[in-house]
């Protein structure tokens, strides 16, 4: 069969299913979950694959809401994997969309499964379920475990206010600070007491003085998880919790020098001490690879799904799939599930994470992930062209 006749009954396979993938897709968001406890998600994703006919295996790497699905080829190569993700975030439901996620990558698989059958090459797809990436680093901890191991390039796609195949992201340092300073009445001997909360405050307006010296696209920002327990006792212990932004892993260790000193700072100024404790996973900046993004783009355009120019009204965010990019080639492309505008970690995000717009960026993520699997696979000189993409030197 020819290149384009195979595309085309993939892309066919994904309209069969759309129903089922936008019926699975309003599941998941009206059940959102948090990091690790994807349970249900889980299930339901698990259960789609393996009715249309991937090779499922549960729990992989260790984590209970983490899957592998199989898709296998004509003969042993190599191994194109896609990411879904599936988990909510605190208080706001799936106003990141993963639900989309979830049923785009779901979806791809299940199309080429129920389609093809085995694929016409030689290698392998794998829709690999990737729970916990809102601030557990769930792909850190299935690269880890060696999830990945096998795997000769990745990719995933996420919803936005608008397509574009490549946008940069930021890497984090994740520092947690804590005060320890002295309990008293508040108001009959406040002279007694040393302020936990005046450190924390110290801290916060630290931080914002120094905000004016750094690069443009870093962002230092926190909340306090523990402001004191009553307004009329000093507060003797407080916390909060922080994000270092950057655009390199180097700089992001900078943030983390200067915030210490901060810190420390505000302990001396308060009489307080400060105890900082620094996550040892570093989430990693994407890595860029243009070959794959090229498939990708190739594709939106086979399934006139265009690119949006970006509009430059946002900044970066992070992710944990940048970890895997820079592990492996990677792409993380951006689908329109909402009009211009509309920032993600919003009520109103998460509402066009379940509308038809929605539905028509799951439907093309679906496909274009499907036919760039099927590129890398279909000709070995592309899958080495994105490795040689891998083996370039980045700007730190
Ligand atoms: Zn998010
Ligand atoms: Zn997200």
């Amino acid at each position: 069969m020819s290149a384009d006749g195979l595309k085309a009954r993939v892309t066919d396979a994904v309209d069969r299913l759309a129903e089922e993938l936008e019926a699975l897709s309003h599941r998941i968001h009206d059940h959102p979950e948090l990091a690790f406890n994807e349970e249900r998600a889980h299930a339901w994703l698990v259960e789609f694959l393996e009715k249309h006919g991937a090779r499922v295996e549960r729990g992989v790497g260790g984590l209970p809401t983490a899957f592998r699905a199989t898709i296998p080829g004509s003969a042993p190569g190599p191994t194109i994997a896609i990411m879904a993700e599936y988990d909510a975030l605190p208080g706001i439901g799936h106003a990141c969309g993963h639900n989309v996620i979830a049923t785009a990558g779901a979806g791809a698989g299940a199309a080429l499964a129920a389609a093809l059958g085995s694929l016409p090459f030689a290698g392998r797809v794998q829709v690999i379920g990737t729970p916990a990436e809102e601030g557990g680093a769930g792909k850190v901890r299935l690269l880890d475990a060696g999830v990945f191991k096998d795997v000769d390039a990745a990719m995933m796609i996420h919803g936005r206010c608008g397509t574009q195949v490549w946008r940069p992201s930021l890497g984090i340092i994740k520092a947690k600070v804590e005060y320890f300073g002295q309990a008293a009445h508040a108001s009959s001997w406040p002279w007694r007491g040393v302020n936990a909360l005046n450190a924390i405050i110290q801290l916060f307006v630290s931080l914002d003085l120094m905000r004016q010296q750094l690069r443009p696209e870093a962002r230092v920002h926190g909340v306090i998880t523990n402001g004191g327990a009553q307004a009329n006792i000093i507060p003797e212990y407080t916390s909060a919790e922080f994000y270092l932004r950057s655009r390199s892993v180097v700089y992001c260790r900078e943030l983390a020098r200067r915030f210490q000193a901060a810190a420390d700072g505000a302990a001396t100024a308060t009489g307080c001490r400060a105890q900082v404790t620094v996550d040892p996973t570093v989430h990693e900046p994407l890595r860029a690879n243009p070959t794959m993004a090229g498939l990708f783009a190739k594709n939106l355009e086979v399934i006139a799904f265009p690119e949006d120019p970006d509009d430059g009204q946002a900044g970066y965010g992070s992710t944990d799939c940048g970890n895997v990019s820079q592990r492996i080639p990677t792409i993380h492309p951006y689908i329109r599930i909402s009009p211009d505008g509309v920032p993600g970690h919003s009520r109103e995000f998460a509402t066009w994470a379940r509308s038809p717009l929605a539905r028509a960026g799951m439907l093309a993520g679906a496909k274009a992930l499907a036919l760039t699997a099927l590129d890398l696979l279909a000709a070995p000189d592309r899958l080495a062209a994105a490795k040689a993409d891998f083996e370039k030197e980045e700007d730190s």
